[in-house]
């Protein structure tokens, strides 16, 4: 993403470099040709029904002004317990919670809160498409630390080669969107350590923190001297299957909770009141029982989208984690991949996401596409029907 200085212009210059996101476009490329979206990350199965009880309940039982700016309490304190019993993480929910608009005004609150203009922000590509931009916005450099294909494990010798004086922070998304990769205990060390060397901050995306199928997830902050440096943001989007309610979280130590509170604030004074009280009842009710169905549909479905993808034609692996496939499509087509991602939403009513929009060069991913499986088996087996027919393999 380059600023061009030439634009003459009414709006910001930080804006100039900003394209829409990939992400949103292609939903609304896949609605207008009547396509199956395997382009944004969104479920279309229901969320659990104690969830949307405990929403409509608090609406009828008229917690419908606003909440604590920086979180309704009972959330923060079933925050809490969740990170003491899954993690064995001791977190003070009066400072150091906050309650956020989904995870990505997390990450763009905790940016402005902790980085500076002229700072470096270091981002590992492929990347989620807000991080950059999110250090934009502070008037801050994104850095790009290339991670190695085919498996994407973080090389600390480049990671070393990359910090500076200026390097303020690194961002570190597991298990990761778009390569479904899950950073082992190795590779978070090695990046804590020379955090701790270097003295730079270690903000981490932990929005799929509970779907997993191989590994295991360790937050950073659990990792010794870790605490104090980390800043950990996650939501409830994806683990209750309600990307549309827009609730994050961040933990983070004291004083920079502090900041990160004022920069909510003014944002967006608060994440909607009665959704924070469903998500406290989904976390105080919802057992070990819940997770593992859920991770054990979204086994079945990787399968049947990993097969479906391979048996027309694509070179991918299962992923670790999240939902996501990146998948290789160039012994199918010379195309690019946003030609490729038009040419197969229009011919064969699959939308996936081009991958360029994952790297800063978009040379990296022009044989690439993203495709989720957060979705029903039947919707993935007809998709995979459809791209199987559409390559002519087995069709
Ligand atoms: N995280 C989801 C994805 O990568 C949704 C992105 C979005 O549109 N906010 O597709």
């Amino acid at each position: 993403m380059s600023v061009s200085t030439k634009t003459p212009s009414r709006t910001a210059r930080r804006t100039w470099g900003f394209s829409e996101s990939v992400i949103r476009e292609m939903t609304r490329v896949a609605r207008a040709h009547d396509a199956i979206n395997l382009g944004q990350g969104f479920p279309d199965f229901p969320a659990p029904d104690l969830l949307k009880e405990a929403a409509c309940q608090a609406i009828r039982d008229d917690v419908n002004q606003y909440a604590v700016t920086w979180g309704a309490p009972r959330l923060r304190t079933a925050l809490e317990d969740k990170y003491r019993r899954v993690y064995g993480m001791e977190v003070e929910g009066d400072r150091e919670i906050t309650v956020t608009c989904g995870a990505t005004e997390a990450m763009a609150a905790v940016l402005l809160a902790v980085v500076d203009p002229g700072d470096e922000v270091i981002v590992p590509v492929p990347f989620y498409e807000n991080y950059g931009p999110d250090a934009v916005l502070c008037d801050a450099t994104p850095v790009h630390l290339p991670l190695e294909a085919p498996d994407f494990h973080l090389d600390i010798d480049r990671l070393r080669g990359l910090v500076t004086e200026k390097t303020r922070a690194i961002i570190l998304n597991t298990p990761n969107n778009p390569t479904g990769r899950v950073f082992t205990r190795e590779e978070l060390q090695a990046v804590a350590d020379l955090a701790i060397e270097r003295d730079f901050l270690v903000i981490t995306d932990e929005i799929y923190e509970h779907i997993l199928y191989e590994g295991e997830h360790i937050p950073v902050a659990t990792l010794e001297g870790m605490r104090d440096r980390t800043i950990t943001v996650s939501g409830f989007s994806k683990t209750f299957s309600i990307t549309g309610w827009r609730v994050g979280t961040i933990v983070a130590p004291p004083d920079l909770t502090a900041a990160i509170r004022k920069v909510h604030d003014f944002l967006t004074v608060g994440a909607p009141a009665p959704l924070q009280e469903a998500c406290a009842v989904g976390l105080e009710s919802l057992g070990p029982e819940y997770y593992q169905e859920m991770v054990d549909k979204y086994r079945e479905r990787r399968t049947i989208l990993v097969d479906g993808l391979q048996s027309a034609g694509f070179r991918c692996a299962p992923p670790a984690g999240a939902y996501y496939i990146l998948a290789d499509f160039s012994e199918i087509s010379p195309l690019d991949d946003v030609e490729f991602s038009l040419r197969l939403t229009r011919e064969a009513g699959v939308t996936p996401v081009p991958a360029s929009s994952f790297f800063h060069d978009p040379a990296m991913g022009r044989n690439l596409v993203r495709f989720v499986f957060c979705k029903e088996n039947h919707t993935l087996e007809a998709a995979a029907e459809r791209l199987r027919a559409f390559t002519g393999a087995g069709g």
